[in-house]
């Protein structure tokens, strides 16, 4: 489903090179629930963006469902990108104008679908998170919990390949945050593809495999038949 090999990132600004990631290997099969942990600036968003087509790799391959996308066109890219990813941000990244239909519209907007089949989709997907009776709320009209719930269901409404989660539960209470997890595990049980970062081991231990990142480089794989092994300290 997901490869990476051999994957490095460098930034450049101005003369300053800036290593972040450096030759990270893992492959993620289908259905499998993933948590990537790290402490903060150890390269996890810039992994998670690489991982979610929203940018390419410096050297190194990524293939996702066979395709190899480290060398594709921004255009092709983004299309990769909408077919194939669900994104789940710790600020939800709801549009606060648009109803909670409207924003699990979205993906299916940018994908050509038409107006009816969009409207049936979404609220099946809203239905899936519990949410249907709150279709027509705005963001600010539902709590912190029921808005990522929202952002799931928009996550899901294209039924992509991966769902990609960024710290899903940083921004929200102990409670509100245990339902999120219930839901991702209730979704990796009906065989969907998770990969989650996060910094909670606790939140991480809810997932069937954890990958610890330091300085940009994979320290620990705790199924080390999918990567390069458990590696420690
Ligand atoms: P994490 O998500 O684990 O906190 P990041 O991937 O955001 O880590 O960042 C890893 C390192 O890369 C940090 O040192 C950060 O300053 C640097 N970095 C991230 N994005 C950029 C960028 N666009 N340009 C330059 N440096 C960056
Ligand atoms: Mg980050």
């Amino acid at each position: 489903m997901i490869k990476l090999t051999e994957v490095c990132k460098t930034y450049h600004s101005g003369k300053l090179h800036v290593p972040v990631l450096q030759s990270i290997n893992f492959h993620v099969n289908q259905g499998e629930y993933v948590a990537i942990m790290g402490p903060s600036g150890s390269g996890k968003s810039t992994l998670m963006n690489i991982i979610g087509c929203l940018d390419r790799p410096t050297s190194g391959s990524y293939q996702i469902n066979g395709k190899e996308v480290s060398q594709m066109e921004d255009l092709e890219l983004a299309r990769v990108r909408n077919r194939m990813i669900g994104f789940i941000f710790q600020q939800f990244q709801l549009l606060p104008r648009l109803s909670a239909q409207k924003n699990v519209e979205l993906p299916l907007v940018y994908a050509g679908i038409s107006k009816s089949k969009r409207s049936i989709q979404a609220v099946e997907a809203l239905r899936k998170v519990g949410l249907a009776d709150r279709k027509s709320h705005r963001p600010k009209e539902l709590s912190g919990g029921q808005q990522q719930r929202v952002a799931i269901a928009r996550a899901l409404v294209n039924d992509p390949h991966v769902l990609l989660a960024d710290e899903p539960t940083g921004a929200l209470d102990t409670k509100s945050g245990q339902v999120i997890l219930e839901l991702f595990d209730e979704l990796h049980q009906e065989g969907r593809t998770v990969v989650m970062i996060t910094h909670d081991p606790e939140v991480a231990k809810r997932a069937q495999r954890q990958i610890i990142i330091r300085d940009g480089e994979i320290i620990e794989d705790s199924m080390p038949s999918h990567g390069i092994g458990r590696r420690s300290l």
